[in-house]
């Protein structure tokens, strides 16, 4: 497998043990890799996420459950129709699957025997779950307050849980800390994960005949799906396979929000913001470790920034759990933000979103919030 790691700022090659986090230059770190795939070569494979296994950066022998190859369904809302990724389906509940089949795979390639990860909850448990398909311990930290769904799922796949008290930041911190002694199986740092993550453009090129919808609405915590998303169609104009990349509406919490007030700025970098709290755990991210890289895509995309408010975040699960799609609050958040977007929207414009994560793993936050649709409860 031809591939080298190398600085997104600097351009500095590195070699890659699977240790290094950053350039020296404190510039976050890439792949150059040159995917050799095309169309015809999915013919009679799974309908899984390695159908595209010529884009991705490892070798056969793959750590995987099936994942991938989510529906795409029409969905209404406000009389419009959202395009909708269902990918609260993965194996653990959510999208980080992509990213975590594809990082662990690459780690026990390099012979991994144990690993960190920190997270709000979802990509503790993606890293959990697949560490524990490729025999690799791992000890995942999370905040304090994570819902008591991510944290039991976490332990039950075998892996050592540690609550950080204080804010998502002191997590990153402590297994920052943690990971000078082992690897650190980072969603945020590893290439790989983006990797991933960058299946869901190749699929919803294919599941849209190579074609390229007019826009996508994606989260914006610490944009792995976003960036991945955004170098998957990136790969794929260059290769010929699309047209170009589709613009990319970027979603955040109003009361956590550093990338679009730094968009609106015209600034490069996210800025120092104060938050309170949001319903939607899954992007409540001060301070994104790729946020410049963030901002560089949406702007490239001739996209934007789209920010949701709290009641808008309950009043879009109120309506999705009511409309059958059991979603957690973060992905009601995207809803919202999708919704908003495609209200303004010129008409057949074709959008595409994502369900991110499943609401059982949020149960009973979602049953305090659904009480009543304006979120008094
Ligand atoms: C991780 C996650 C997000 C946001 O992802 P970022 O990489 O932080 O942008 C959105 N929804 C769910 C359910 C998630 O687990
Ligand atoms: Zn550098």
């Amino acid at each position: 497998m031809k591939y080298s790691l190398y600085c997104a700022r600097c351009g500095r090659d590195y070699y890659d043990d699977g240790r290094r986090l950053r350039c020296e230059c404190g510039g976050m770190l890439d792949l150059r890799f040159e995917p050799s795939f095309r169309p015809g070569m999915t013919v009679g494979r799974p309908y899984d996420q390695w159908r595209y296994r010529e884009a991705l950066p490892v070798g056969e022998d793959v750590v995987t459950m099936g994942e991938g190859w989510t529906p795409l369904l029409s969905v209404a809302f406000d009389g419009r129709v959202l395009l909708i990724k269902q990918e609260q389906l993965f194996p653990t509940g959510s999208y980080k699957d992509r990213g975590a089949a594809v990082m662990m795979t690459h780690l026990r390639e390099l012979g991994v025997k144990r690993v960190v990860e920190d997270s709000s909850g979802n990509a503790g448990c993606a890293v959990a779950a697949y560490a524990a398909r490729s025999g690799i311990t791992c000890d995942i930290y999370v905040p304090e307050d994570t819902s008591p769904a991510k944290t039991a799922q976490i332990e039950a796949y075998g892996a050592t849980l540690h609550r950080v008290p204080g804010t998502r930041e002191d997590t990153a911190r402590a297994a920052l800390e943690a990971a000078t002694t082992c690897v650190y199986a980072s969603h945020v740092y590893s290439p790989w994960f983006l990797h991933g993550t960058k299946t869901f453009a190749y699929e919803v090129a294919g599941q849209l005949g190579w074609t390229v919808p007019d826009t996508l609405v994606l989260p914006a915590g610490n944009g792995t799906l976003l960036l991945g998303a955004y170098l998957g169609f990136t790969e794929l104009a260059r290769a010929g396979i699309v047209s170009h990349v589709p613009r990319i509406m970027a979603v955040q919490a109003v009361t956590c929000a550093p990338l679009a007030a730094a968009f609106a700025d015209g600034l490069d970098e996210p800025v120092e913001i104060h938050t309170s709290h949001t319903a939607a755990e899954g992007i409540a991210i001060a301070i994104p470790a790729r946020g410049s890289q963030v901002l560089a895509a949406v702007r490239a995309s001739g996209g934007s920034f789209v920010t949701v408010s709290e009641q808008e975040i309950i009043a879009s699960l109120w309506d999705c759990c009511r409309g059958g799609w059991f979603i957690e609050p973060t992905s009601a958040a995207v809803i919202a933000g999708a919704r908003r977007y495609a209200r303004a929207a010129a008409p057949g414009e074709t959008i595409v979103t994502a369900f991110t994560g499943h609401g059982l793993k949020a149960a009973a936050k979602i049953a305090e919030l659904v009480e009543s649709p304006e979120g008094g409860g």
